[in-house]
């Protein structure tokens, strides 16, 4: 952070003059001519409120502050973890300080529990006698356990499926696979860093089932990560009924490197515990709509993270943002047509339980869901929108995002796919869902790392995210119409 920006930071009235001034309402300029629709849909006192909610977010540390909370005080919030539990009672009591119908929805979620975890390379090309090789290591959420004391087998490395196939169950039965699929980096530098983790995310997530069809004993990963550090990247893994771990990835080429040059051996430990199924819950606060109340316009990040670190970009910063949407109503006394819902979701990291029991327990409401925003992907600078709807709704949401043109989080990406993990059902549905599109180059640097932390969020950027929740979730809330499917 800049000593500018320090000094800001404690100085509220200070920043807020500051913003204020750097971020004077500039005379609605839109380059390209708006429809008469889109006239019809924001009129200029719309237009003047939204224009009001940008600037009030961008000079309020209100999220920064839930998140600072939510990471530092209550600490990693896995699924069925009493952290998880005191984060949903906090959340909740926030959001009835602003004056929202609060409920908590129930799921059952999984809780599974981290042991130890150590590794070493036990027999290798070139050993120094006596000597062993550390292999820095994390369980994959949901791996079951080795003995107490750790099991020690031949490792394998393959790259792809397709290579795990070739060599069968002769090659494979009885021993340790790596999949050893690389993160593209080039990718994420250009900007495609989510490109980058869907291609290398599919051997975390069915690898180990893979491997465990063809009788090996335990699994591995190169972990699925962007930076060097020889951080291991934990994550969801299907149950495969063996112990599945992630390896840096510095220590993934270390074993591939080996494995040419003759046989490895490692002894393994990974304790973690699976205990039963626990109740888990969704934070629902409602704004009720002061025209609509029946007709839901849904903002919304997850509230449960990994253990590993305190799940501040991943996805803290998700939370902090929805909240803020409706601070910055409640501080500038402004009330949407529509009913603002906010949703704090449990359990996105370890199989998706509180989404699924939303679009079962709300189905029948989804044809009056009129939109859905998620944020998460991050707390980095927001360049815009992901969005899955019409091209006409799109169209329509122009004016809402010209007032975000100011800092640069004016466009609006068509996309295939749902936006958001926790949204893909509305999604599916029908239900007009947008992600917030982040600066992702730096994402999976930490992204379900022990440096996911408070540091990795820099203020301003988080501010720049608030606004862009708050902007486009007030005015997919009060818009003349509904944005149509
Ligand atoms: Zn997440």
């Amino acid at each position: 952070m800049s000593r500018l920006i320090a000094v800001f930071l404690f100085c509220p009235v200070l920043l807020a003059q500051t913003q204020q001034q750097q971020q004077t309402p500039a005379p609605y300029r839109s380059a390209p001519q708006t429809t008469a629709a889109q006239q019809e849909d924001f009129p200029p006192e719309l237009l003047n409120e939204l224009e009001s909610i940008k600037l009030s977010a961008l000079a309020d540390d209100y999220a920064y502050h839930q998140v600072a909370h939510l990471t530092d005080n209550i600490g990693p919030r896995p699924s069925g973890s009493p952290q998880a539990k005191a984060a949903v009672d906090y959340v909740a009591a926030e959001l009835r300080k602003l004056g929202l119908d609060v409920q908590l929805e129930e799921a059952r979620v999984p809780h599974w529990v981290r042991g130890a975890e150590t590794a070493e390379l036990t027999e290798y090309v070139g050993q120094v006698r006596g000597a062993v090789q550390k292999i820095v290591l994390t369980a994959l959420g949901g791996s079951t356990s080795t003995p107490v004391d750790g099991l020690s087998a031949e490792v394998v490395v393959v790259n792809t499926f397709d290579e795990l196939r070739a060599l069968g169950r002769d090659k494979v039965a009885g021993k340790i696979v790596l999949f050893n699929e690389l993160f593209d980096k080039q990718k994420a530098a250009a900007g495609l860093s989510f490109v980058a983790y869907g291609e290398a995310v599919r051997y975390r997530g069915a690898g180990p089932k893979a491997a465990a069809d063809l009788g090996a004993v335990a699994a591995l990963v190169r972990s699925v990560g962007n930076a060097d550090y020889r951080l291991p990247h934990t994550g969801y893994s299907a149950p495969a009924g063996i112990p599945a771990g992630a390896v840096t990835a510095e220590d993934a080429d270390l074993i591939a490197r080996f494995s040419k040059q003759g046989n490895v051996r490692m002894h393994l430990t990974l304790t973690p515990q699976k205990l039963p199924d626990t109740a888990g819950y969704n934070v629902i606060g409602d704004l009720k709509g002061s025209e609509h109340p029946e007709q839901i316009v849904v903002v919304s990040g997850h509230l449960d993270s990994w253990d590993l670190g305190t799940g501040a970009i991943d996805d803290a910063a998700g939370v902090g943002v929805a909240m803020e949407v409706v601070e910055v109503l409640h501080q500038l006394g402004l009330h949407p047509k529509r009913t603002l819902r906010v949703i704090a979701w449990m359990d996105e990291e370890s199989g998706g339980a509180g989404s699924r029991a939303y679009s079962t327990d709300h189905t029948n409401d989804f044809p009056r869901h009129v939109a859905a925003i998620e944020c998460d992907s991050g707390a980095a600078h927001p360049l815009g929108f992901d969005g899955r709807m019409s091209a006409t709704a799109a169209e329509l949401l122009r004016p809402a995002l010209n007032v975000l043109q100011s800092f640069g989080a004016n466009a609006l990406q068509p996309t295939n796919y749902p936006p958001g993990a926790d949204i893909s059902a509305m999604s599916e549905a029908g239900v007009p869902a947008l992600g917030i599109l982040q600066d992702g180059r730096a994402y999976f640097n930490y992204h379900h790392t022990a440096a996911d932390t408070l540091d990795k969020i820099i203020p301003l950027e988080l501010r720049e995210n608030a606004a862009a929740m708050a902007v486009m979730g007030y005015a997919l809330a009060s818009m003349k119409n509904p944005l149509p499917r």
